[in-house]
């Protein structure tokens, strides 16, 4: 018997604790149905803060390094953003992304024929839409120096941020990208403004140079980011795989939310490289936010945490199987009308958060049933 895989819940603040108890129950089911993995839980965000002033303890951190997944909810809201700059520096999200290495965010779009009619889009632009975004994570805007606010000798106030890339951080993101094209359609579109920024230009010649080296067999095209805005709207089916930088992608991958229906329907993976017994260092997280406007009204949509549960099983607890299971279930409970409100038409039937999970664990069941098989 192998040894058994470490998954770490962590809920955050806002939406977060909601939406992950769904996905814990998600992971209960499975461990009642034979995965092969222990389950434990720890504080992130305002309720480790109000304990000891810090965002994550020590012990918590260290949970993290050694988990083989991290089921994460979300942080964020008033009170995190009113937190003196030190306690964000070493605690806040960025700084678990640094500290674990994870520079790969992996974040699949696909169209699901029963949230049709969720979608802003019309169905015929929407039909057969099936790409990954690979968002860099550790790196670009969100982390070059200098940065900070300033008061000039005039008196104005001047905000700078700098947007920043090695060859060497550009090509090991470049390569999960290649590799997750080659696994699928052979298509990776690589997204920068190299046509207005210095590092955009580095982006592409390195970019360009990996597949020549390479990666000769995937077909590659490069795009500037505001075309590739327009594009996710106009034909989103012309992707297959999509590479960006941190802000890019974080922007775009946003966009691309709509053609799901709602931001409260796509999980995302972010990954470390793989260390020489090929395991990563990894969270999986809905790509919304904390939502403080509905936090603590059992309004959330846990589907987006769900299915990060899924990618989870996929990519780190070798449970290729049950995550096509989980996804599966989750198109089965919207085949069957199951809705959050963010997702529901005016006459149909809202699920609140733990209904939703009801929802999934019901068509879990039912699929799993002898007689499904
Ligand atoms: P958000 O994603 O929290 O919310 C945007 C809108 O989508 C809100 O109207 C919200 O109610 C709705 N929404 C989000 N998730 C939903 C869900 N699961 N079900 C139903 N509706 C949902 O973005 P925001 O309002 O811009 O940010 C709020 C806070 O979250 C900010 O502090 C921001 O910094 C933080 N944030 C955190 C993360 C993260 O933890 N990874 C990501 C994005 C934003």
């Amino acid at each position: 018997m192998t040894d058994k895989k470490k998954v770490l819940f962590l809920g955050g603040d806002g939406i977060g604790p909601e939406v992950v108890a769904e996905a814990r129950r998600i992971a209960a089911w499975f461990l009642e149905h034979g995965l092969n993995a222990t389950l434990s839980d720890g504080l992130y965000g305002m309720s480790q803060y109000r304990i000891d002033g810090r965002l994550i303890s020590v012990d918590v951190l260290m949970q993290c390094k050694q988990a083989d997944a991290i089921i994460f909810g979300a942080t964020g809201g008033a009170e995190i953003e009113a937190l003196p700059a030190d306690v964000i520096e070493s605690g806040g999200l960025l700084f678990l992304r640094k500290e674990l290495d994870l520079f790969a965010n992996l974040r699949p779009i696909k169209a699901i024929d029963a949230l049709r009619d969720a979608s802003t889009l019309k169905p015929n632009v929407i039909k057969d839409v099936d790409f990954v975004f690979v968002r860099e994570l550790c790196g670009g805007i969100y982390f070059g120096t200098p940065r900070g606010i300033e008061t000039l000798p005039n008196g104005q106030r001047r905000g700078v941020d700098t947007q920043v890339y090695t060859s060497g951080e550009i090509r090991r993101v470049a390569r999960v990208a290649f590799e997750l094209a080659r696994s699928r359609n052979k298509h990776l579109c690589s997204v920068e403004k190299s046509n207005v920024m210095e590092s955009g230009k580095l982006w592409r010649e390195e970019v360009q140079r990996m597949q020549a080296e390479e990666f000769a067999d995937v077909e590659l095209t490069h795009m500037y980011a505001d075309n590739c805005a327009m594009q996710l709207v106009r034909r989103p089916s012309q992707f297959d795989v999509i590479l960006a930088d941190n802000l890019f992608g974080d922007i775009l991958s946003d966009c691309a939310a709509m053609i799901c229906g709602s931001l409260g329907m796509l999980p995302s993976a972010s990954l470390s490289a793989p260390d020489e017994r090929g395991r990563h260092n990894a969270l999986y997280e809905p790509i919304h936010g904390s939502a403080p406007d509905i936090a603590g009204k059992s309004l959330a949509n846990p589907l987006a945490t769900i299915l990060s549960f899924a990618m989870a099983l996929r990519h780190s607890l070798g449970a290729a199987g049950d995550a096509d299971l989980l996804e599966q279930a989750v198109r089965k409970a919207l085949d069957d009308g199951a809705r959050t409100a963010d997702m529901a038409g005016p006459d149909e039937r809202k699920l609140s958060t733990v209904g939703m999970g009801d929802a999934v664990i019901r068509a879990l069941e039912e699929l799993s049933a002898p007689s499904a098989q």
